[in-house]
């Protein structure tokens, strides 16, 4: 993009006729399902706060308590000396709960995708990546010089070709656990073997698996029984079902410690303020005490994919809370969308670049602040907002 107005007009009106425009919505008060949003009163289904921890007492408590005891601010970063003792606590508690070695935390997911896949891949390495990737791991893999080979969704017989063609000696498998736009899940145990048949890395992403998924909530790999020598790289995040902020990265003791030596986004940025850490472990002795969230939300999934099939709304292959409704074309989703919102209700439309051509959605996600009347309310007006559409 050339430093030009009229280039920068052209562009955002090209952007406005394909129905890819993008503009963020204005929120008040705090993350739950019923919230004021540029003005009016909405019910939501489009957070990822699925376990309604991001407005819990407790969570709030503890981030107040921590904030009076240490400021704001951490002041610098993990290796100068901005690594307070909640930081450390809270990355002990999560290398415990997610049964690996050690836990290094980050400031977001993003960051630590960046950091990890750069800190053990280089030019002449091979990635091999899910087409469906989070677009930070997609990042990640680019600015690594490695050579990034995407494969099929969750298509084992195109990652074995991968393997068999490669040259490279160092390799890395890499995908999302649950993905984020689809809600279904990778096959980690074929990965696993895979990885370890051929001395590959293994990295799962399970941002959207973390605190959601397996009996107590550590997510996909606890699910699937897998250990830290299985999938050597765990990330998950802490923005999301733990309703906080930060990331982390978990594996072994030499893992973690190379990347506090290696890891970029780890080195050379500001710690996450310690009031975060504070009310992250909070958040974590909630996910593991209160299991009937997790069971709340599955029923709450359930009732919603009962509905959608009687009303004969294409859902996709997904036990999860991300529920997307495919529609198609952009213009569609955007006007479904719209009428939904025009309603009181919001559900996003996810268009391209974020999914593929011709497969935009209405990507619905649910929470355990929830209830059936939410649930009940929102097929109800899908179902009218979809026959217009035909009628139309
Ligand atoms: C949200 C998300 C990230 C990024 O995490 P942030 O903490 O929001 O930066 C990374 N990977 C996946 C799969 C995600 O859904």
């Amino acid at each position: 993009m050339q430093n030009d107005p009229k280039k920068l007009q052209a562009f955002l009106k090209q952007r406005q006729a394909q129905h890819l425009y993008r503009t963020p919505l204005i929120c008040e008060g705090a993350q739950q399902p019923a919230m004021k949003i540029n003005g009016k009163n909405m019910l939501t289904f489009c957070s990822n706060d699925y376990l309604g921890l991001a407005n819990h007492p407790k969570v709030i408590k503890a981030f107040k308590q921590a904030a009076d005891k240490y400021g704001v601010g951490s002041g610098a970063a993990h290796l100068i000396n901005g690594h307070s003792i909640e930081h450390q606590k809270l990355e002990e508690e999560l290398a415990d709960f997610t049964g690996r070695e050690r836990v290094l935390l980050f400031s977001t997911g993003y960051m630590a995708n960046m950091g990890v896949v750069n800190a053990i891949m280089e030019r002449g390495d091979a990635i091999f990546a899910d087409r469906l990737n989070h677009a930070s791991l997609i990042d990640a893999s680019l600015l690594s010089k490695a050579k990034l080979q995407r494969y099929a969704h969750n298509n084992m017989n195109a990652l074995i070709k991968r393997f068999t063609t490669t040259s490279s000696e160092n390799t890395l498998i890499l995908s999302d656990g649950v993905f984020s736009m689809d809600g279904d899940c990778a096959p980690v145990n074929e990965l696993a073997t895979l990885a370890e048949k051929n001395k590959a890395w293994l990295m799962i992403d399970d941002a959207h698996g973390f605190g959601i998924l397996g009996k107590n909530g550590a997510g996909l790999l606890e699910q699937q029984n897998l250990s830290q020598q299985q999938v050597p790289i765990l990330m998950a995040t802490l923005g999301k079902a733990f309703g906080t902020a930060g990331a982390f990265i978990a594996g072994s003791d030499d893992l973690i410690e190379y990347l506090i030596q290696t890891a970029r986004t780890y080195i050379y940025t500001t710690a996450m303020p310690p009031a975060i850490a504070a009310a992250t472990r909070a958040s974590l002795k909630l996910v593991q005490q209160e299991q009937w969230r997790r069971e709340k939300l599955d029923s709450l999934i359930l009732q919603f994919k009962q509905g959608a099939k009687q009303l004969g709304l294409e859902l996709m292959p997904s036990d999860t809370p991300i529920q997307p409704i495919l529609v198609g074309e952009s213009k569609k989703a955007i006007s479904i969308s719209g009428k939904l919102q025009q309603q009181g209700l919001l559900v996003t439309a996810i268009r391209p670049p974020t999914v593929e051509k011709g497969t935009s959605r209405l990507r619905v996600t649910f929470s355990t602040s929830h209830n059936e009347s939410d649930i009940k309310l929102l097929l109800d007006k899908l179902s009218s907002a979809f026959k217009s559409i035909k009628n139309q």
